[in-house]
């Protein structure tokens, strides 16, 4: 392979995926370099035991420096969009406000914003999720909503055809979707890029960067043979945690680097029923809250379900009581809030590389997880479940912030040209330079922000 291109990717994420292929459209030589392996469509894992060993980092979970959230970290071709629940939202004007108040970058709003959505959503199927395949998880949430006067809707995913009708449960694509509906950047976007010429190293861990005129990046392959490339630009794609671990240790000084690290708390209560729910059957996910009560205070919440491995650790409890509800798993139904989080965690690097992740709930998103709790057992009780039980602990799915955007170089990472404030040619457009937490699911928005400086930027 030859040793230098126009562009390295560092990660073949959701950003990394449409950079890439952004950059090779436009003629250049570019070459992403992801972790992960390069899984597509027939050989995903089936058991999601496997795929929690191979799709994600550390074997599925890294918890908190207080274990008090588990952090869900991707690792593949397509990062977390193989994996991910496909839900794809547009900001709202609150998120937009939170994130130019923080950051001072001026194009945080939805007219200029608006366009970019625009242009992702032209290469990728959004559909309501059919309300006929609800099942009875759905059903539960949605009538609950209505007994307590809660406002929700349908969730908007990309997908194509999912099937339902021959029989098909969604459950399974939590580990990468076996009949291509699921629109990850996969199908979207790697596979025009690599027909455009883009060369992929995947099973490669990017250990260390050197910047100057010609930036080297160096690592190790997977029988850890050591390789450099280097390039006349570099794009950082590696995701929150990914990044700022290597911009950490490249020996980067930049103070703010793994500061204001964000996760949308997640946490999943489930209800006994006493009939069976089965809420692995068709669809996943039908329903989100649509609630302006909910957004002003902080949390929203899905319905929504796991597969066997993750619900048996949340499920609290040893022995006969965890043993009862693993063994009556059919009969429970889940739903789960997010907190839109407002204290801000910080990644550092411990020994031997270890990734260490302070991130605690203070006292106003204490409220916004119990408030969210309120709501969810009066949707609970008022469908007739026999009891409600919390989640074992929070779920960290959407990692965001460590490589803050900002104005100020004294008090971020990246400009507002999405160039590291200090470098010339190093940049960055993925979930790392989130600002704050939006409160909404927040692919979209890194797709919408990796078009724009793709095309206007890099
Ligand atoms: C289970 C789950 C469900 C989710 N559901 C939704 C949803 O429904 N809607 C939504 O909007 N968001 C959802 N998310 C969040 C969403 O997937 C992420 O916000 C998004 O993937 C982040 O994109 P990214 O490009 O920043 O990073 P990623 O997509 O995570 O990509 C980063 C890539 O970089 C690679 N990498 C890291 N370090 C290195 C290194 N040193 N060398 C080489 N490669 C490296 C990683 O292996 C990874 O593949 C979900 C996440 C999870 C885990």
């Amino acid at each position: 392979m030859q040793d230098h291109f126009n562009y390295i990717i560092v990660g073949g994420g959701v950003s990394g995926s449409i950079i890439a292929e952004g950059l090779v459209a436009k003629g250049h030589s570019v070459l992403m370099l992801e972790a992960g392996k390069f899984f597509y469509t027939n050989n995903y894992p089936r058991f999601d035991i496997d795929s929690n060993s191979q799709m994600y980092w550390n074997g599925g979970v890294e918890l908190t420096s207080d274990a008090e959230i588990g952090l869900v970290r991707p690792k593949m071709i397509g990062g977390g969009s193989i994996i991910n629940g496909g839900l794809l939202d547009r900001f709202d004007d609150l998120a937009f406000e939170g994130f130019k108040d923080e950051s001072g970058v001026d194009f945080f709003n939805n007219l200029v914003m608006t366009p970019w959505f625009e242009k992702v959503e032209n290469t990728t199927s959004i559909v309501k999720v059919p309300e006929k395949f609800a099942n009875k998880n759905a059903d539960i949430f949605r009538e609950g909503f209505k007994a307590n006067g809660f406002r929700c809707d349908l969730l908007d995913r990309g997908q194509t055809d999912c099937r339902n009708s021959e029989g098909m449960d969604c459950i399974e694509c939590l580990a990468g979707c076996p009949i291509n509906s699921k629109q990850s950047t996969m199908i979207t976007y790697v596979r025009s890029a690599l027909k455009q010429g883009l060369k992929v190293f995947s099973e490669f861990e990017v250990k260390r960067i050197e910047p100057g005129e010609k930036v080297k990046v160096h690592g190790l392959d997977r029988l850890d043979k050591k390789w450099s490339f280097s390039a006349d630009k570099l794009v950082l794609a590696s995701g929150s945690i990914g990044n700022s671990k290597l911009l950490m240790n490249s020996n980067f000084k930049n103070p703010n680097i793994g500061k204001r690290f964000y996760t949308h708390p997640q946490y999943m209560l489930m209800a006994e029923f006493d009939y069976n729910i089965d809420a692995y059957k068709g669809p996943l996910q039908s329903y989100k809250s649509n609630d302006l009560n909910f957004r002003r205070k902080g949390f929203k919440l899905e319905n929504v379900f796991a597969p066997p491995a993750a619900m048996s650790v949340l499920f609290k409890g040893i022995q006969d009581e965890h043993f009862y509800c693993m063994k009556n798993l059919r009969r429970f139904a889940s739903i789960e809030v997010a907190i839109r989080d407002t204290n801000p965690g910080e990644i550092r690097v411990g020994k031997h590389n270890k990734t260490i992740v302070h991130k605690e709930l203070d006292s106003v998103d204490l409220k916004r997880r119990d408030l969210g709790y309120d709501a969810i057992k009066n949707i609970f009780y008022s469908q007739g479940a026999k009891r409600v039980i919390e989640g074992e602990f929070g779920i960290g799915l959407h990692l965001m912030g460590g490589c803050s955007i900002g104005v100020d170089g004294s008090q971020s990472v990246v400009d507002p040209e999405f160039k590291l404030h200090d470098q010339k040619n190093i940049f960055c457009a993925d979930s790392s330079i989130f600002p704050n937490a939006p409160g909404i699911n927040p692919s979209l928005t890194i797709m919408a922000l990796s078009k724009m400086a793709v095309e206007k930027f890099i």
